[in-house]
């Protein structure tokens, strides 16, 4: 591996240079005035990144996993029922965590390549006349598969059926990348991590609780201490933690946020899905396909491409390791080996983007596929050349 090209693994993230430096700080004593100047920024910026007002931000020492732990500890009991899509390894791994808290799990199951099945979700939701289901999760973006799952349609679908239940987000490789709108998708908790798209180390579980949410930790059975929110909400009060926080990180977080802010959301939205759809191009010029099965479900974060059949898709992301020294990512769980993943997520132009392309060329060109040299750095490039709202143009 060479610390001089670019990581396209989904996270972590390529960091820029002034977010290493801000999150290398001298030690600073954690309750003294100086660390309020790094916690509320940092808490406020995170909220704009959400599109809150009302919900409260919660940063924990922790990772997007233990995000997901504070989400159910916080406002669920043993035996609550929570409806649940398994499309992908991310999904299937939160529905783990909730069968292992003694949770009573509705799952659907989905194709891994499929979105959230809203149809499914909203004929549950109508039968469940006395409202047994609690909440309802869903994965923004699997990013096991490359499939981002329409948000705003879980919404409509629990409207639908006027239902009351909670609806948690796993927004860890969408947030800070792709459209998220946590009070416009009424959201009750969303959950992410440092590592993608703020760009930073991991070592942050950041979790937005919208009021509703907040409300359930007064009745809330299942254990919690170090996740408790109430604990955090406390130290926060008094510019402080429960415990000692992540300050370098807490650093990097306020202005990761000012970056994303500075550069403009839909900015950055407009940014990844360009560069994603450069990716796409390639895909296309290479005569393979995603994992993600139709174009309304193609995240702009990841690609998982599919490789022929009788192909190990895993040698690629090996000979791109050990030859190249470039990093993509493997396929997991039900697609292993049949897929591999570009993560264009982050800190990321579209030239870096052409590199990691014309790498993924060469290693399938070395490992025998049928691929010519320099079509998908060719349709990509078509693509960056003719993309409107180029920083390099608008500067002209
Ligand atoms: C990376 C990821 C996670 C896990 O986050 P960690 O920070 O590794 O604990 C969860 N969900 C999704 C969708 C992810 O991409």
């Amino acid at each position: 591996m060479s610390f001089q090209n670019p990581v396209f693994i989904p996270g972590p993230t390529n960091m820029p240079e002034a977010l290493r430096r801000a999150a290398d700080m001298p030690t600073l004593d954690h309750r003294s005035s100086l660390f309020a100047d790094i916690l509320h920024p940092a808490l406020d910026g995170v909220k704009q990144v959400l599109k809150t007002t009302s919900a409260e931000v919660f940063v924990f020492p922790s990772t997007g996993t233990g995000g997901w732990e504070t989400a159910l500890t916080n406002t669920l009991s043993a035996g609550d029922k929570v409806l649940a899509a398994r499309n992908g390894m991310f999904s299937h791994r939160w529905i783990d965590m909730c069968t292992r808290h003694g949770l009573d799990m509705q799952v659907v199951g989905a194709e891994w390549g499929a979105g959230v099945p809203l149809d499914r979700y909203e004929e549950i939701l109508r039968a469940d006349k006395n409202h047994d289901i609690k909440v309802v999760l869903a994965t923004h973006n699997e990013t096991a598969t490359g499939v981002k799952s329409d948000i705003a349609g879980v919404r409509r679908a629990l409207d639908a059926a006027s239902h009351p239940a909670l609806l948690y987000l796993d927004g860890v490789s969408s947030i800070g990348s792709m459209d998220f709108r946590m009070d416009e998708w009424g959201v009750d908790i969303a959950v992410t991590g440092s590592q993608k798209g703020f760009m930073l180390p991991a070592g942050l579980a950041i979790v937005a609780f919208s009021p509703k949410a907040v409300a359930l930790t007064e009745t809330a059975q299942l254990p919690r201490t170090f996740f408790d929110i109430r604990d955090m909400r406390a130290g926060y009060a008094n510019n402080a933690y429960p415990y000692t926080p992540a300050v370098g990180l807490l650093n990097g977080l306020k202005l990761a946020t000012e970056m994303l802010l500075d550069e403009g959301l839909e900015n950055v939205f407009a940014r990844h899905n360009r560069i994603a759809s450069g990716v796409r191009a390639a895909v296309e010029a290479w005569d393979l396909s995603l994992c993600a099965q139709s174009p309304d479900l193609y995240s702009d974060s990841v690609s998982a491409i599919l490789t022929p059949q009788g192909f190990n898709a895993t040698d690629i992301v090996t000979h791109a390791s050990e030859v190249y020294g470039v990093a993509f990512g493997v396929g997991l769980g039900e697609v292993a080996g049949k897929v591999f993943r570009i993560g264009h997520l982050g800190s990321l132009t579209d030239v870096m983007a052409l590199s990691g392309i014309a790498t993924a060329e060469m290693c399938m060109v070395d490992l025998g596929l049928d691929i010519q040299l320099g079509s998908g750095v060719a349709a990509a490039q078509n693509l960056y050349r003719q993309s409107t709202g180029h920083p390099i143009k608008a500067a002209a």
